[in-house]
């Protein structure tokens, strides 16, 4: 199995790989940028070929990129709009270039138009971006969100208009955040709710399109909208519910990447060591 932790950047991509090879993942997400900042990474060519190299040496079998929140593909906003199809380019090569197998974004905010009209520029922004970047191997995965706002992806109805609209969908893949579904009102606590969510996900995209499994508790309630995470068994998820998640057989070749808070020193460790049990 993959499992791994969203680690910090700081430093260098390189010192990314040594926090997760401290904490023995085989899988690891990083930002693609500053969360807060617009400018890019600028990976050097010496730099993309060492990390691939320690990467190797240090087994970290996935590499996941994060794209962050900053970037508004759904914005009705021409500027930011514009500036966000630049960076996610960006963003996609750099995340090429160093070998990462996925790519995650959220899918946005429609800023009080309509969902139809986020759904409509995301995708259309989507084509130009593909376009852009033809023979990518990074696969560009959709997160699901807690729906506040106006954000899009709090239901999977929204990914298959988005698969529905892009060119090449091969391209696409989904990010399931156990929070943010649990929030967004997909109530995983029970065997019902959970298993209701992934016949779901497969008869709208397949199941098999679930790449990446972001593996988080909550702070929130179910279905109050609000994403905050928690340890892994200290939410309102709970240990159980998130062990039925880990131990679904057709999610069995998922990455899961723990974003739990990072309050104490250790606490990445407690997490995982959880998890890995868990999965067992
Ligand atoms: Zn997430």
């Amino acid at each position: 199995m993959y499992i791994g932790v969203h680690v910090s950047i700081a430093g260098s991509l390189l010192d990314a790989l040594d926090r997760a090879k401290a904490l023995k993942c085989n899988a690891l997400q990083i930002f693609s940028r500053n969360p807060r900042q617009w400018r890019q990474l600028e990976i050097k060519d010496a730099e993309a070929k060492e990390f691939g190299e320690k990467r190797r040496k240090y087994n970290i079998e996935r590499v996941v990129v994060h794209i962050p929140y900053l970037i508004n593909l759904a914005s009705p906003y021409k500027v930011l709009y514009k500036k966000s199809i630049t960076a996610y380019i960006e963003d996609l090569k750099e995340a090429d270039k160093l070998g990462a197998e996925f790519l995650v974004t959220h899918m946005g905010s429609h800023a009080k138009t309509s969902e139809l009209a986020g759904i409509d520029r995301f995708s259309s922004a989507l084509n130009t971006i593909f376009n852009d970047t033809k023979g990518i191997k990074t696969r560009l995965l959709l997160e699901n969100t807690s729906g506040s706002g106006s954000w899009l992806g709090y239901k999977f109805v929204h990914h298959r208009m988005i698969y529905n609209r892009v060119k090449q969908p091969e391209r696409l893949g989904v990010c399931l955040d156990t929070a943010h579904a649990f929030t967004a009102g997909y109530d995983l606590k029970t065997e019902v709710g959970f298993n209701s969510m992934i016949n779901e996900i497969d008869e709208l995209i397949g199941i098999d399109s679930v790449k990446v499994v972001h593996f988080n508790d909550s702070k929130k309630d179910f279905s109050s909208h609000i994403d905050q995470h928690e340890n892994i068994g200290k939410g309102k998820i709970g240990m159980s519910a998130l062990q039925r998640v880990i131990k679904h057989p057709k999610l069995k070749n998922a990455t899961f990447i723990l974003e739990t808070p990072k309050v104490n020193k250790d606490d990445d460790e407690a997490n995982l060591t959880i998890t890995r049990k868990m999965a067992k």
